[in-house]
């Protein structure tokens, strides 16, 4: 046989080991990888000396949303900035009705997905779906299983004062809907009437600093409603997963449901591992995130939990907005949501493993391996023989200045602007295609796939 690529004498990195080594990539997949391997002869052999050798990033939570104006993503320039950022499968978000400003009345879930699917021609990797279930009424339920059906197997709710949120009535039966079906329950989790009150609150007392943000957000309220709905998950049995975990009282609500029902996983962000909310002082409302930035002591807390298993997965939750629509007088007329999957890997390596002497297996099970577990893609976040060869080479000697002028996210700003890492990504792979190498773009043919998931099972 002459395969397609050999890469040869990499540190090589999975959730469980890390050796020196080869991998040989065929078709698409890993055919084989380990130490004094056999080498097939290849097409193109890339000496991976000195680097780093991991499966490609799996992001689970990502929005490219094209409506309404202010959030700019388009599946073409946010998912080469996955490529460039080695994410190599990312799970962005259908909504009922078509898209996020839900303007077709007429149209359900199963259009939202369709019209997210129809984006795989712009797609530099991989991506899925996750459903969002936003509209209260008894005809949501119905189109669970019919998602399902399409590879949709995981479902959102906000429990949140957003356009989109729904009240705790509807989230309980949405919950035994999933649990029937053995889907799996994402939850947005702030008080919506304590983030109502103690924004109108700061309003009043004139508090418009963009320091003054968090204030409005306090951990009270994400501890508050992941407790409401961990009791929810608990009595319908149901597979939860908490997304954008910020702080340590929200994180200690989730371990002591974990002593007694093992179907709870949730997520922190790259953000919360990587900055407090003094960012601020410096970026103004470029950072403004909801739930938002935390405490020196919470960014700490999110590195005991993601030891400890609390929290299993690192997320971006990447979202992209111009910056003029963030730059505005008055924090609270600024959208939330930060761009940050161009990033991701070389910050959080910095924050984990550099700074604070995490492995790199560590970093690959909360990035890679366990998000596409969770979600059930079998031949993602792995490299093992069989699977899809999604593959990233890193250098951990090549420090960079990260600059936003390079982002080739629609968003131009960067929260982590002028921050210097040790370490980058070198090439990106997608199934055995070289699609980001040094910094470019270097295939033409947009290679990403819709990736159809199955219902992931929990047992690992
Ligand atoms: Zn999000």
């Amino acid at each position: 046989m002459v395969a397609d690529t050999n890469i040869v004498n990499g540190m090589i990195v999975t959730s469980k080991s890390k050796f020196e080594g080869d991998i040989v990539i065929n078709n698409g997949k890993i055919v084989s990888v380990g130490t004094d391997i056999s080498l097939p002869e290849s097409q193109r052999t890339i000496n991976a000396s000195g680097k780093i050798v991991m499966p490609g990033i799996v992001d689970p939570h990502v929005h490219i949303d094209e409506q309404p104006e202010s959030r700019a993503g388009t599946y073409h320039a946010e998912t080469r900035a996955a490529a460039l950022g080695g994410v190599t499968t990312f799970i962005d978000f259908a909504f009922q009705g078509g898209n996020r400003a839900m303007s077709d009345p007429d149209a359900g879930l199963v259009d939202g997905i369709q019209n997210k699917i129809d984006n795989e021609t712009n797609a530099y990797v991989d991506y899925s779906l996750h459903g969002v279930l936003h509209r209260e009424e008894p005809e949501t339920c119905e189109e669970i299983p019919l998602a399902i059906d399409k590879g949709v197997t995981s479902f959102k709710m906000f429990l949140s004062n957003y356009q989109i949120g729904v009240s705790n009535g509807f989230i309980l039966l949405a919950l035994k809907r999933l649990a029937e079906e053995d889907a799996v329950a994402l939850l947005h989790a702030e008080d919506p009437s304590i983030c109502d009150s103690l924004t109108e609150e700061l309003k009043r007392q004139g508090k418009s600093e963009p320091e003054d943000y968090p204030d409005s957000r306090p951990p009270l309220t994400e501890a508050a409603a992941v407790d409401d709905i961990l009791r929810m998950v608990r009595e319908t049995g149901v597979k939860y997963y908490g997304v954008h975990t910020t702080c340590r009282e929200a994180a200690e609500v989730i371990n002591k449901y974990q002593q007694d029902i093992s179907h709870v996983r949730a997520e922190t962000c790259t953000h919360y591992t990587a900055a407090d909310r003094s960012l601020h002082e410096t970026m103004s409302n470029l950072p403004k995130i909801a739930p938002p930035l935390r405490s020196e002591d919470d960014v700490e807390a999110m590195f005991e939990h993601l030891e400890k298993g609390t929290l299993s997965v690192v997320s971006t939750d990447h979202s992209v907005y111009h910056k003029e629509y963030k730059e505005v007088e008055n924090w609270w007329d600024s959208p939330f949501g930060a761009n940050s999957i161009q990033t991701s890997l070389p910050v959080f390596h910095e924050e984990a493993v550099q700074k604070r002497d995490y492995s790199y297996s560590f970093l690959v099970d909360v990035m890679c391996t366990t998000p596409a577990n969770t979600f059930g893609m079998p031949n993602k976040g792995t490299l093992d023989p069989g699977t899809d060869a999604d593959i990233v080479i890193f250098d951990a000697n090549q420090s960079y200045t990260i600059d936003a002028t390079e982002n080739e996210s629609n968003s131009e700003y960067s929260i982590y602007d002028g921050r210097t890492v040790r370490g980058a990504v070198e090439k990106t792979f997608l199934r055995g295609n070289l699609v980001a190498d040094k910094g470019d773009i270097v295939i033409d043919n947009p290679p990403g796939r819709f990736i159809d998931r199955n219902l992931p099972s929990w047992t690992q």
